[in-house]
């Protein structure tokens, strides 16, 4: 019925089109099958992208929306970010910086304070602070997949590189006597998976007491308490607000930037952060933590967030 359908010239009622949509003008005569073989998009998906509920009749002038705009639209604004953070000097250089100022605190702890009794320990996040996943995110490049898509299987292949100055600074921390906890939300799941990957990359303490991964809930603190109740935490390392403290558990853009502000006299004293121009609970807080939208509407949200000038 549907192919009868598709030879017919037709008339239709049209589907919104969004400024990102890609559009055919129709031209007299046409018929959606012809149309499908022009631009090369199926006629099962012409007639999607419109909401056509009767293929029957098309109207010449009037505009067919071709293609959506899809994640693999959306994706290709990972393109500079993920290029910044493979091949800029300067990503490695705050890498290495963010690493030689918690060695810094680290040192400058062990001075002041020589007569403490309880075990020293450094608290790092995994993802983008001391492993590098960002291979991955380049995959997602071309492609209409977004995350999880294939994260799972990344993880099992175990060869996340660390980042610049993780490893050194880590092993440190182990021969002055500390401790190193790998407070992470990668699931439960791949906790073997991670842990083979740390141990291969020469990190320090990878064992079932420091690896803690995220059992049932994403906030951290609990995890924290954890260690704080038998060590002195002397540095936490991270990329996302939520690897350092509760402070920051707040969702709104605007939260967001007064809790950083509020806690101005931690950063580069406990907490050291490493650069995420990829992705984090800030991508969230664009999207108001809705992760549902679809690809137009996070462009939409993201566009809508710029601050520009001059103004529209
Ligand atoms: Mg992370």
């Amino acid at each position: 019925m549907k192919k009868i359908a598709v030879f017919c010239i037709a008339i239709f009622i049209a589907g919104a089109i969004f400024a990102t949509d890609k559009v055919y003008v129709i031209k007299e005569g046409d018929t959606l099958f012809q149309i499908s073989i022009e631009t090369g998009v199926s006629v099962d998906k012409l007639i999607e992208y419109n909401n056509l509920s009767d293929a029957n009749l098309i109207i010449a002038g009037r505009e067919l929306i071709v293609s959506e705009y899809t994640y693999e639209d959306l994706n290709e604004q990972l393109v500079m970010a993920v290029l910044w953070y493979q091949t800029s000097g300067e990503f490695r250089a705050l890498s290495y910086q963010a690493f030689n100022m918690a060695k810094m605190l680290f040192d400058e702890d062990l001075e002041n304070h020589p007569d403490e009794t309880a075990t020293r320990a450094v608290i790092v996040d995994i993802d983008e602070t001391i492993l590098n996943n960002i291979p991955w995110e380049a995959g997602q490049i071309g492609t209409d997949n977004t995350y999880p898509y294939n994260f799972v299987k990344w993880c099992g292949e175990r060869v996340a590189e660390p980042q610049p100055g993780a490893t050194e600074f880590l092993n440190y921390v182990a021969e002055k006597g500390g401790e190193v906890f790998y407070i992470s939300n990668r699931k439960e799941i791949l906790k073997k998976m991670t842990m083979d990957n740390l141990k291969k990359t020469g990190f320090p303490d990878v064992d079932e007491e420091h690896v803690m991964l995220s059992k049932t809930t994403f906030d951290k603190e609990p995890r924290r308490k954890i260690v704080s109740e038998n060590y002195r935490i002397v540095v936490l390392l991270g990329d996302n607000l939520n690897d350092f403290s509760s402070v920051f558990s707040v969702e709104s853009i605007e939260d967001r930037s007064s809790s950083v502000d509020q806690m101005k006299e931690y950063w580069g004293t406990k907490f050291v952060v490493l650069p995420n121009p990829i992705y984090g609970d800030w991508e969230n807080a664009v999207y108001n933590w809705n992760w549902n939208l679809n690809a137009e509407e996070k462009n939409e949200e993201r566009k809508r967030h710029l601050i520009v000038w001059p103004a529209k």
